[in-house]
């Protein structure tokens, strides 16, 4: 009887261990239910912790301007509810038994991705970022690794993600700063090494803003005098501090004069509608045009005059692949390079007011959601 008893208690273990490792994780975050943009506290759960997942417990959470145009659906339709975020950075709190690269304590960062493939050429060439079947953003798309789940992002207290997905942040970091590195920081990063932005180079940041303000710091480490343009007064001393040589305000005519043919390399991170030519115009023979910025409506509004200018390049960048981002986070960290940033609790009429001042261009430069706030009720 006792031994049978016994047998009955080890099936009765075994099968709730391998329940509780199938168990999906309760969340708690904010959530949007239409374009309306008005946010709400929302529990939810996420998928379970795989064998190469971790669970991370959300310290901060950035918000990114592409996450206006998700919640307002600026870029098509979105999935709603969505829980926004794709800056990320907290501590591990749990691991599957293949992780190696992080154990429980250590800090993580999840950036714009959650997944891809893993064998299309852009995967293996460590561009995750444009997998040739599509990346699993990190909210707001549906996850065919997961049951086609859609994913939840970083305005909420926990994430479950692959290592591979996830960036280890270096010790001595300030952790609170280092959320915005996972999206602003690596999409102007990725860029001015892509067109091999040099010490003595003459480079332009169009768009003084949370992407602006790291290309910035990015391109003066790396050696170059740099050129802001914005279209206001009101940002021209934070661009000297940050290390500029000028301040273009481009509603100024006197400031935009004999800037033709001047300029190595120019990053557009505008997410407004804008006439790039101006831009094309302003490049060396030889010289680059990268456009991270995305205007509502994903629209940009070019004109056929600018593909008369011989030897220009425009192109396009779209964040990171994970290498990168890690190679990113790295040098930001060992440079003490990091975003400004105004942390605000993690309340739903905060956000909200945060929402507002990223639309009226007053953020300086980037609202961090503290998550380790949240009503736990
Ligand atoms: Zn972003
Ligand atoms: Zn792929």
């Amino acid at each position: 009887m006792n031994k049978v008893f016994g047998l009955l208690m080890v099936c009765l273990l075994s099968f709730n261990m391998a329940w509780a490792q199938e168990e999906r994780i309760p969340a708690k975050g904010f959530a949007v239910d239409s374009k309306e943009g008005h946010f709400h506290p929302y529990d939810f759960t996420r998928h379970a912790v795989g064998d190469n997942d971790i669970l991370i417990e959300i310290l901060y959470a950035g918000i990114c301007h592409s996450d206006l145009s998700s919640v307002w659906s600026e870029h098509g339709k979105s999935n709603y509810p969505m829980v926004p975020g794709h800056e990320i950075v907290g501590r591990v709190i749990a691991t599957g038994k293949n992780v190696s690269k992080f154990k429980t304590g250590d800090y993580a960062g999840v950036g714009c991705m959650v997944n891809s493939c893993g064998e299309c050429a852009d995967c293996k060439a460590d561009m995750e970022q444009s997998c040739q079947k599509g990346p699993v953003f990190t909210y707001g798309f549906h996850d065919p690794y997961h049951d086609n789940e859609i994913t939840m992002g970083g305005y909420s207290n926990n994430i479950v993600v692959s290592e591979d997905f996830a960036i280890t942040v270096p010790a001595g970091a300030d952790i609170k700063r280092v959320a915005p590195l996972l999206c602003a920081g690596v999409t102007t990063w990725s860029p001015l090494h892509y067109s091999n932005v040099k010490k003595g180079d003459k480079v332009g940041v169009a768009g003084f803003g949370g992407l602006g303000h790291m290309a910035v710091q990015y391109a003066v480490r790396l050696g170059a005098e740099v050129t802001v343009f914005d279209i206001t007064e009101e940002k021209r001393d934070d661009a000297a501090r940050l290390g500029a040589a000028r301040y273009v305000n481009v509603n100024n005519p006197e400031d935009l004069k004999g800037l033709d043919n001047s300029f190595d390399f120019i990053i557009s991170t505008i997410p407004l509608p804008y006439e790039p030519f101006m831009y094309v115009k302003m490049l060396k023979k030889g010289g680059d045009l990268a456009i991270v910025g995305l205007p509502e409506n994903s629209t940009l509004d070019i004109t056929a005059m600018a593909f008369q200018a011989p030897n220009r390049r425009v192109y396009a960048s779209f964040i990171g692949g994970i290498k990168e981002t890690q190679e990113m986070l790295d040098f930001s960290i060992a440079n003490n390079i990091y975003p400004e940033v105004e942390i605000i609790k993690a309340d739903a009429a905060e956000i909200e007011n945060a929402y507002k001042s990223v639309l009226d261009g007053k953020v300086k430069f980037r609202y961090v959601i503290d998550m380790s706030t949240i009503d736990k009720k």
